[in-house]
């Protein structure tokens, strides 16, 4: 990446390769026509903060390179100095997913990196909570009335008694009933479900709630031993119980299993782990072209650094990384992990078939607003989030890592952020980062998320709701490596207890959204 000036004020532009015949621009507000850029190049047109700006002049019909890759062809002929915008694009057909495998000479593994460590709660199954919750799972949408208002009263009642637990949540969805249950794709919002009760950071100690008719049932939700609990079926209330008589004898049933499980809970004390108990999951949001530029680059040498350290990160978001994928296959660290790439964009391809569109719906106004043309664009800036390293695994959509597996994962997921998140909370994720340059107030209830803007008037605008600026690398204030160390320092504290994001400060979480590619009925 080369940056014109280090002068704040002067017009200034980042080109993120030597190819590259496009840079964006950087100044707040953007640039006027006329401006003059150190290197001589003069804007013929007004061109907004993060837009394109031609390097040279381009010919109808020539590939307009961003990251080295051609992110379009030009429509016409579009003179040095213009704005090339979305208009003036015509995008790639996407990679055919045919003869791509492992490269022939892997990727080579980064010099470990020891030391590092956080306190965090160990699990009976080795897996290592960030956070110290109570959850109460739930099989159906027709207990979550029901279920929020026992919440109120364990918060009110019992969690003053249990001081080492840090909350109570429901894990509320829409699934469950009205359902095809056993159509192809409906085991993907039921290991969901299943795999999000056994996150790291719930201890092994949830709390069930069924209605009693549902599709769902308990049993078919947690067959015997999903559920690492000492106490059987006690952790199961099912409110059309004959026992129950009245609404106050369901609360009271609920609050009594939570109150089992709190004092379970409430054991737990936190104790020294290796950095490589950490499993981060990396996700981006509300983007815009400082996405590729700032925050995702150093999301990705903080990546490469957790991954040195041993820890597991998962990046995901298939349709971004989908005009990545001969990238990525090259990365795999064997041809199985290459293989299961193909296999995952390859269900997606015809899953955006049968909807009618394909992976050029993703982008959104608000994207093309911040400078993002297409897919393709957005694609190379997304992919950055995974770093250097060899990719070691990948996850199907609601799949959880096996025990003990380290390293860089392509855990497979819808680009929502919802979704990615709860599917990143599902496979096993105890912190998650995220990223976003016009802004999101994103929140989990379940893992501390960390949020990095990727500019500095967000940064500035939102300095309660942002943890990190990035934006500082395009100010030439820090580096990406900067950056990256910053990250991953917040990220050990954050794992640790010793500082809340502000998502946790503000209480804001969004909802669970599981993903259902199934029928309803
Ligand atoms: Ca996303």
């Amino acid at each position: 990446m080369e940056s014109t000036t280090a002068v704040m004020d002067a017009p200034r532009y980042i080109a993120m390769h030597p190819n590259d015949n496009v840079a964006i621009v950087v100044n707040d507000g953007g640039l006027a026509q006329g401006s003059e850029f150190a290197c001589g190049l003069r804007l013929t047109e007004r061109v907004p903060q993060g837009h394109k700006v031609a390097l040279r002049d381009l010919r109808e019909g020539e590939a307009v390179l961003r990251y080295n890759v051609p992110i379009g062809y030009a429509v016409r002929d579009i003179p040095r100095g213009s704005w090339v915008n979305e208009t003036l694009l015509k995008m790639p057909e996407a990679r055919s997913l045919d003869g791509l495998q492992a490269s022939a000479s892997p990727t080579p593994r980064l010099a470990p990196l020891d030391g590092y460590t956080f306190m965090g709660y160990r699990n009976a199954d080795g897996s290592v909570g960030t956070r110290n919750i109570l959850a109460i799972s739930t099989t159906v949408q027709c207990v979550s009335g029901v279920v929020e208002f026992a919440i109120e009263r364990i918060r009110r009642e019992l969690l003053p008694k249990y001081p080492n637990v840090d909350d109570v949540i429901g894990i509320e969805h829409v699934y469950g009933c009205g359902v095809a249950i056993d159509a192809p794709g409906a085991e993907i919002p039921q290991r969901t479900l299943r795999n999000i009760a056994n996150n790291p950071n719930f201890g092994g100690a949830p709390v069930v709630v069924g209605l009693g008719c549902e599709k769902l049932q308990p049993v078919r939700l947690f067959p015997a031993g999903s559920i690492p609990t000492e106490e059987g079926d006690s952790c199961v209330v099912t409110l059309q119980d004959e026992r129950h008589v009245g609404f106050g004898s369901m609360i009271d049933s609920i609050v009594a299993a939570a109150d089992r499980q709190l004092a379970r809970l409430n054991l737990r004390r936190r104790v020294e782990c290796p950095a490589s108990d950490l499993v981060v999951g990396v996700q981006c949001g509300g983007s815009d072209a400082f996405s590729g530029v700032t925050a995702n680059p150093a999301v990705g040498f903080a990546t490469d650094l957790l991954v040195r350290a041993g820890a597991t990160v998962m990046f995901s978001e298939t349709t971004e990384v989908r005009d990545g994928i001969a990238q990525l296959t090259a990365r795999a660290a064997t041809p199985e992990v290459a293989q299961a790439l193909v296999r995952e964009m390859q269900w997606y391809d015809d899953y955006l078939k049968h909807g009618g569109v394909d992976r050029s719906a993703n982008t959104t106004p608000g994207n093309k607003k911040g400078g993002l043309s297409n897919i393709v664009e957005k694609a190379m800036g997304s992919i950055v989030k995974s770093g250097s390293s060899p990719i070691d695994g990948v996850l199907a959509p609601g799949e959880k890592l096996k025990s003990g597996q380290k390293g860089l994962i392509y855990a497979a997921t819808p680009a929502s952020d919802f979704i990615c998140g709860t599917l990143q909370l599902a496979a096993g994720m105890n912190l998650h980062v995220f990223t976003t340059g016009r802004g999101t107030p994103y929140g989990l209830a379940a893992v501390p998320v960390i949020k990095v803007a990727t500019r500095n008037d967000l940064a500035r605008r939102w300095h309660d709701l942002m943890d990190l600026n990035a934006g500082r690398i395009a100010s030439g204030e820090a580096s990406i490596a900067d950056v990256g160390w910053e990250l991953f320092t917040l990220i050990l504290e954050v794992a640790s207890g010793d500082r809340k994001t502000w998502a946790e400060q503000w209480k804001l979480h969004n909802a669970l959204a599981l993903f259902n590619p199934a029928p309803v009925t």
